[in-house]
């Protein structure tokens, strides 16, 4: 784990976070004075630091891009207390027309709303800006700092050269401006087919960063997009895009993943070549890299989520066993859950692998204090209370939360036939089994608290013709009921839980377990699929206390002895619930 941040509220004027690079840097600019009362390009007041959250919608956003949007989101909240403001944008970086889709950016734009952040006003999309980058590429031309390539894309490749050996100038690339605008306008008029030409940066084939080899800024793609429809056959590549989208938005830190710390040097080039030209005005944007989110026992790449979906090895984008932001939702996490994970593993400049446990963690420590206590037998065993009369019952209840007494009680009925877990009877008990076991020799069974009810004591067992147990029998001490009087002079080792066989709601409970069985499924040449854990998910019929019975989807619950569960958003109904596990009580998995 990176460096820990507990959160605390900062007051005016001071930063109170502890430190991470980012702040430090921002800290720097705030006190260099550089971005004091700054405008925008047409001169009206914006906030000193503007972030931004740019996810192409291609894909369903995972649990790394909600470190990104906590850390976006959270710097521009918690640097809008100072004087200049802070926000963030919320873009869609959706220049590729060919792999993208509203269903995407609908998902992504919940996913950013659930966690908690707002844009207000501020949500942009890089084909918004396909006029102004065409302008601008336009200008480039006319300045000799672009120029039309008709080499083949395998050409334009080979002659890229690679680490050590400089790339070799493309024969257009001597091109006068007259000819590349002709050419460029033509591109976009419809009159060549895709591959026949790009536009190129001119900056230096030789340049020890390919990036700077002058890169393809244009392509020619005959291609509807979502958004603008048919109106352009080129479209802009990210580089060129990212970095214009950023200053556009007058956009102060433009964070990022470190894989683009190698176009660093070309998100300047462009930005200052435009400021240079008189299109952009100082403080111009720049990129600052941050590690991206490792996770184990799961894969965060939108490729390989997309196949799991797409070959059916999960059902759907929400499965609750998928990272991403739809099926941690579905598996019972929480929006507050999620942030607090994301505050407790920081940010840093070095790659490394989060623990799956730190982020099942930060559920516990968000349920703990705020889900409600229930009742439910997983692994049910018949129970029966010889000594208690069939045709009656006994009202029993207990606290909502142990915590908040204001929530008030559960009320449920203890009766003659109750289910409990078949774990908490042995036939021949183990040292140290303090539950329940039949009587052996001249000493009596077990005995135990049924927990809000009486103390019992174990006085046999019935099994079928194959030696399965179907029925533990036992007697009650009427005087024991928890919360009278007589229930202080029975002191019991064991405390099990129940539920009335009589009103016990039958429910469909999934038991979901990690995705994969190796903590790194993707890395070195292994194929993730092999990966993947048979065992992740388990249906059980499970029995709950009735006032289970009217369990709203999303509801969560703390059910006691086994962990946390949420009613299905999908599947459960009123009246007739279907439960996630979202994790156990305790770290399990060794
Ligand atoms: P693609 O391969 O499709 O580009 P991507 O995961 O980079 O996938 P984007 O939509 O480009 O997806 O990501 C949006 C933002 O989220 C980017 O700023 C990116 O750096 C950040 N991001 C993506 N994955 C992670 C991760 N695992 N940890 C932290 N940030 C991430
Ligand atoms: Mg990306």
């Amino acid at each position: 784990m990176s460096q820990d941040s507990k959160p605390s509220k900062a007051a005016p004027g001071a930063i109170a976070e502890p430190s991470n690079f980012l702040r430090q840097i921002i800290d720097h600019d705030l006190a260099s004075g550089a971005f004091n009362q700054r405008t925008d390009l047409a001169n009206l007041p914006i906030p000193s630091i503007i972030t931004r959250f740019p996810p192409e919608p291609n894909g369903y956003l995972h649990i790394g891009h909600a470190k990104s949007i906590c850390l976006n989101f959270g710097l521009a909240a918690d640097y809008n207390v100072l004087p200049g403001g802070a926000r963030c944008n919320m873009r869609l970086d959706d220049t590729n027309p060919v792999k993208e889709d509203i269903e995407y950016a609908d998902s992504i734009l919940d996913a950013v709303k659930w966690l908690g952040f707002s844009w207000g006003d501020h949500l942009y999309h890089a084909s918004d800006y396909f006029d102004r980058l065409y302008e601008f590429a336009e200008i480039l031309i006319q300045n000799g700092k672009a120029y039309v390539d008709s080499q083949s894309a395998d050409d334009i490749h080979a002659n890229r050269g690679n680490f050590g050996q400089a790339g070799k100038n493309s024969p257009y690339r001597a091109r006068t401006p007259e000819e590349n605008l002709t050419l460029f306008r033509e591109m976009r008029d419809g009159k060549f087919q895709d591959g026949e030409h790009v536009l190129r940066l001119k900056i230096d084939m030789a340049h020890p960063n390919i990036v700077m080899r002058d890169p393809v800024v244009y392509r020619i793609r005959h291609t509807a997009h979502h958004r603008t429809g048919s109106k352009w056959c080129i479209y802009p590549l990210y580089d060129y895009t990212h970095c214009i989208s950023d200053a556009l938005e007058n956009v102060s830190h433009s964070i990022c993943t470190l894989e683009f710390e190698n176009n660093r040097p070309l998100y300047d080039w462009i930005v200052s070549s435009l400021r240079e030209l008189g299109i952009f005005k100082n403080p111009v944007p720049h990129q600052y890299e941050f590690a991206r989110l490792n996770l184990t026992y799961t894969i965060t790449s939108k490729r390989k989520l997309l196949q799991l979906v797409e070959e059916n090895h999960v059902e759907g984008w929400d499965d609750p066993r998928l990272p991403t932001i739809v099926g941690i939702r579905r598996r019972g996490y929480t929006p507050e859950s999620i942030r607090l994970f994301c505050e407790r593993i920081g940010v840093s400049k070095a790659d490394s692998w989060i623990d799956m446990s730190t982020l099942e963690q930060a559920l516990r420590d968000d349920l703990e204090a705020r889900a409600p206590r229930a009742t439910a037998v997983l692994k049910p065993l018949k129970l029966v209370i010889e000594n208690f009369d069939g045709a009656t019952s006994e009202p029993c209840s207990a606290p909502r939360h142990p915590q908040h007494p204001e929530w008030g009680n559960r009320e449920f009925n203890f009766t003659r036939e109750l289910w409990i877990e078949a774990d908490d009877f042995m036939k021949e008990p183990i040292k140290g089994f303090f539950r329940l076991y039949p009587p052996i020799g001249d000493q009596p069974g077990g005995r135990v608290r049924l927990r809000h009810g009486f103390v019992i004591e174990c006085t046999g067992f019935e099994s079928d013709a194959s030696g399965n147990i179907i029925q533990v029998n036992a007697t009650h001490f009427p005087d024991s009921k928890s919360g009278t009087a007589g229930s202080n002079n029975y002191k019991v080792k064991g405390n099990i839980h129940w539920v009335s066989a009589a009103e016990a709601i039958p429910a469909e409970v999934r038991i979901y377990d990690h995705l994969f069985a190796d903590p790194h499924p993707d890395s070195g040449d292994k194929n993730f699929l092999d990966a993947i854990n048979p065992n992740s998910k388990k249906i059980i019929t499970a029995y709950l206390e009735p006032c289970m019975k009217d369990a709203k989807a999303e509801d969560r619950f703390q059910f006691e002895r086994h962990g946390y569960f949420v009613a299905d958003q999908s599947d459960s109904k009123p009246g007739k619930p279907v439960f996630n596990r979202s994790v156990g009580l305790k770290d399990s998995w060794k």
